[in-house]
């Protein structure tokens, strides 16, 4: 095979930090000349990166078919009738991709393949005896983000790997829910990947249950709690929480006492004028849910978390009202609203039961009041956890306390039930000669997101610091001046040799300064390089670097093969151990 030679490949390093580009590890795609944009959202691999993106694919392949799982390609274009069969074109309206072929006929570019694979499924399995099965495969998905950013963290195109199971009974599909599981813990530790596993909620899929797959990492879109003494872990859409006390304020037992307020409505300046902590207030937001006014109480502290609100009404829809909504319900303008003699169903977030002493809007323009006790003074429909989790909150499992993290979701599986068996007709017969719904799970993972997330947990100053497996090359050979006979001979000679056992080898012989290959060196990231020159030549070695590490070896050049590859299982083995520990 013709060597991998730098001047003949297509690496196109950058020195300068692309501006478009806010986090490292998107500076880095750049700069090291893996990817190239095309538009928003979009990206051309190079060479390199390709490499890279392939390796991961690799591993991701091999763990899903040791899984038992098997390998499809469904089309990228969908017709737009079976995505309505489901109302997902209404639910994920935003998102789809919409076009029309020659005919008129409406398609839709797959954001996803549940209708899909069901509607498959729906056609070739009839019979207990087909099941379960486990379908999956790695394609370009479609989805037109609000915000594509960050490179191929959040892109309008990019690669997923989803797999959906159908099985017989309960039992069945928590054992393939299971096997996922395992099997993504596998791929990400194989990527390299440190991943933080955290319950998640189940969105636009619908289901039961589901995980997620966080790379913790301060550029994450996703905000999640985990607890400092148990394993409890989950994405902050979902986090509960706990208060241990309710927080004694002063006034407690005294009568309610209006107090003018003229002109503070937020949080901040009505705590400010009382000289109170924000939690002393309660915060009072007027939704309308399926059409009807609600009012939300939350400690001043803490936000809604709508979507754990609008699971705890049980409706369909949940909007913040509008300013006329909130004066005809409260009779105050908007900033003035409060729990106390309210005609509307009224929702208080947990953290407030037992609340006394507190401060809040008195439903009249410019006015508060104060020594408000929650049960005494107000009519409470409800009290539910719809607020948002916060550091230092009570673990809801275990004595312990909750810390916040940021994630990027490199992964998400789901138990998904029988919502698309059913609209879709994936049914089996039993063996008692019933029919019924295949009861499904899905799984996914963000391909092109995932070799990010490595670049994003594993990098310096300087460059890439590629985990072995999934790194484009496992050695480069760097030849420090392409002048000198002899370096060129035995740089040659390494790079023939080094192949000859099966290694990947990127032999930088360009005619440039030695500073700008080394440079470049530690921008792209090979765990290995090995600096052929003068200087070593003339004392039989080769000086090695690691660039994990930093360290520099000189290493004989006898025994430059044999050491490589120790160092490279070593590597190998010792992620491996920092995974396990
Ligand atoms: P997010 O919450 O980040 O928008 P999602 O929950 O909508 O993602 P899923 O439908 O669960 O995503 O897709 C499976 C996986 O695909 C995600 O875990 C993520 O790794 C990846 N992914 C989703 N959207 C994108 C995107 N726009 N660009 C790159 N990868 C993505
Ligand atoms: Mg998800």
């Amino acid at each position: 095979m013709e060597a991998v030679r730098w001047s003949r490949q297509l690496i196109p390093t950058l020195r300068e930090v692309p501006q478009e580009a806010e986090i490292p590890s998107h500076q880095l795609l750049l700069r090291a000349g893996l990817i190239r944009k095309l538009g928003a959202g979009l990206y051309t691999f190079l060479p390199f990166g390709l490499r890279a993106l392939r390796k991961v694919e690799r591993i991701v392949r091999e763990e899903m078919n040791r899984a038992g799982a098997l390998e499809i390609l469904m089309p990228a274009l969908h017709p737009k009738e079976i995505w309505e069969q489901t109302g997902r074109f209404e639910v994920l309206k935003d998102v789809i991709f919409k076009i029309r072929d020659r005919q008129d006929r409406a398609l839709v570019l797959g954001p996803t393949h549940e209708e899909i694979v069901t509607d498959l499924v729906a056609h070739e399995v009839s019979s207990y005896r087909q099941l379960p099965l486990n379908l999956y495969q790695i394609q370009m998905k479609f989805r037109d983000e609000i915000r594509p950013r960050f490179g191929l963290m959040r892109a309008k195109e990019f690669i997923m790997k989803d797999a959906y199971s159908f099985d017989a009974d309960d039992a069945g599909a928590d054992e393939s829910y299971r096997k996922m599981y395992d099997a993504y813990q596998r791929i990400f530790r194989r990527c390299g990947l440190r991943t933080k596993i955290v319950e998640a909620d189940t969105g636009a899929m619908g289901g039961s249950s589901s995980h997620e797959f966080m790379v913790l990492a301060d550029a994450g879109e996703d905000g999640l709690v985990e607890c400092d003494t148990c394993s409890y872990a989950a994405n902050l859409e979902r986090a509960e929480s706990v208060l241990r006390a309710p927080p004694a304020f002063e006034g407690v037992g005294r009568a309610v006492e209006k107090v003018s307020t003229p002109g503070l409505r937020s949080v901040e300046e009505v705590s400010g004028f009382f000289q109170s902590p924000p939690s002393r207030l309660i915060k009072t937001l007027i939704y309308v849910a399926d059409g009807q006014p609600v009012a939300a109480l939350v400690p001043g502290n803490r936000d809604v978390n709508e979507i754990k609100l609008r699971r705890a009404l049980g409706t369909k829809t949940l909007i913040l009202a509008d300013p006329v909504t909130i004066e005809r319900v409260t009779g105050a303008p908007v900033g003035f609203a409060g729990p106390v003699g309210l005609k509307i169903p009224v929702h208080a977030d947990l953290k407030l039961r037992g609340y006394r002493g507190a401060i809040t809007g008195a439903n009249q323009a410019d006015a508060h009041i104060r020594h408000v006790d929650l049960e005494r003074d107000a009519r409470v429909t409800a009290y539910a956890d719809f607020s948002y989790a916060m550091e230092g909150d009570g673990c809801p499992r275990c004595p312990g306390m909750l810390r916040t993290r940021r994630g990027i979701e490199v992964g998400h599986v789901f138990k998904l039930g029988t919502k698309y068996s059913e609209l879709l007709g994936a049914m089996y017969l039993g063996a008692d000669g019933q029919k019924k719904p295949c009861i499904m799970g899905c799984y996914g993972i963000g391909v092109t997101r995932t070799l990010q997330a490595v670049i994003e947990q594993s990098h310096d100053d300087q460059g890439i610091i590629w985990p072995v497996p999934v790194a484009p090359a496992e050695v480069e050979v760097l030849l420090i001046n392409e002048q000198h006979e002899a370096s060129v001979r035995a740089a040659e000679k390494l790079v023939a040799e080094l192949e000859e056992v099966g290694l990947e080898v990127l032999y930088d012989e360009r005619a440039e300064r030695p500073g700008v290959k080394f440079k470049d060196a530690d921008l792209l990231g090979l765990p290995l390089r090995i600096n052929v020159g003068e200087r070593g030549l003339a004392k039989g070695a080769f000086e090695v670097r690691v660039r994990q590490s930093g360290e520099t070896l000189m290493i004989p050049m006898e025994s430059i093969v044999e050491s490589i590859c120790a160092q490279l299982a070593e590597l190998r083995r010792a992620r491996g151990a920092e995974e396990q520990g």
